[in-house]
């Protein structure tokens, strides 16, 4: 069986925004540890966000779909600027993508919310409240993720199909529920850390492509909400590199609905089956 040596684990969690504070740190370095005794074909009690053990256990659940496709999401909007910033640069690059709303930001800007459904992009469930779940009762939990999706339903007039929990953590209790609302959790495969007051266009783009490949999915952020005020700025000069470079190796760059994700994304398969959406 494997298990993450220290260093790797040390770094790991060095990676993680210092704005997150140490009770979220605490719950990644625990979730590692569970990470590392979890064995392929054995349900996965608590979605743990470990970038390459994750790609490995659960392949499905870190969004690996289809090789030649690439899953482009966005966090933690609507936000009243940029949202429509991103919506034009995306409607520019003829790209749609799976934006994972807060409810309670979809019920404040509930105009913006609609542009992302009306421009032909995917809405996913992220939370109502930006919280740990972890640090909350099961009940708690539940109430959270219900009233996120109704909000999202009632205000954008599309059903959700996908959950990804604040800080890619979650627990038994919120699984359940999310499953039980019709909801597939997905976390990601490559990640911008385009939420700190020091990123730029260069450092949101080489960190996205030091993990991405075919199949993969890209995690960034069209709000500050959970950031460094105005650090969407990076995310946008970004992404035209991004979309470029995927352009250049042949990859398709769309939402979640067209990356080919089968069967219970959180049970293991080492084998990351896929199936070409038709
Ligand atoms: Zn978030």
């Amino acid at each position: 069986m494997d298990s993450p040596s220290p260093v790797r684990r040390v770094d790991y969690l060095d990676l993680l925004p210092a704005g997150w504070g140490k009770t979220i740190k605490q719950a990644y370095a625990r979730q590692l540890t569970r990470a590392a005794v979890a064995t392929a074909g054995h349900p996965f009690p608590s979605v743990a966000a470990i970038g390459p053990l994750r790609r490995r256990l659960l392949p499905r659940l870190a969004g690996v779909g289809d090789p030649r496709h690439v899953a482009l999401t966005f966090d933690d909007g609507p936000h009243p600027d940029a949202t429509p910033e991103l919506l034009d640069l995306l409607a520019r690059a003829g790209v749609r993508a799976t934006f994972f709303l807060l409810g309670r930001m979809a019920e404040q800007l509930p105009e913006v919310a609609r542009q992302i459904v009306d421009a032909g992009n995917e809405v996913g469930v992220h939370g109502y409240e930006h919280r740990l779940l972890l640090r909350h009762g099961p009940a708690a939990t539940r109430h959270d993720i219900g009233r996120a999706t109704a909000a999202i339903t009632a205000v954008t007039g599309a059903r959700p199909l996908w959950w990804r929990p604040p800080y890619g953590m979650a627990n038994a209790a919120a699984l359940l529920e999310a499953r039980r609302l019709g909801l597939r959790p997905v976390l990601w495969t490559a990640w911008g850390r385009d939420w700190t007051r020091a990123c730029t266009p260069d450092s949101v783009y080489r960190s996205v492509l030091r993990t991405l490949e075919g199949g993969g999915t890209i995690l960034l952020h069209d709000s500050d909400h959970a950031a460094a005020p105005k650090c969407w700025l990076a995310m946008l000069g970004a992404l035209p590199a991004i979309l470029t470079t995927c352009r250049a190796r042949g990859l398709e760059v769309g939402p979640l609905a067209e990356h080919g994700i089968t069967g219970d994304p959180t049970r293991a398969d080492r084998a990351g089956r896929v199936t070409r959406p038709h």
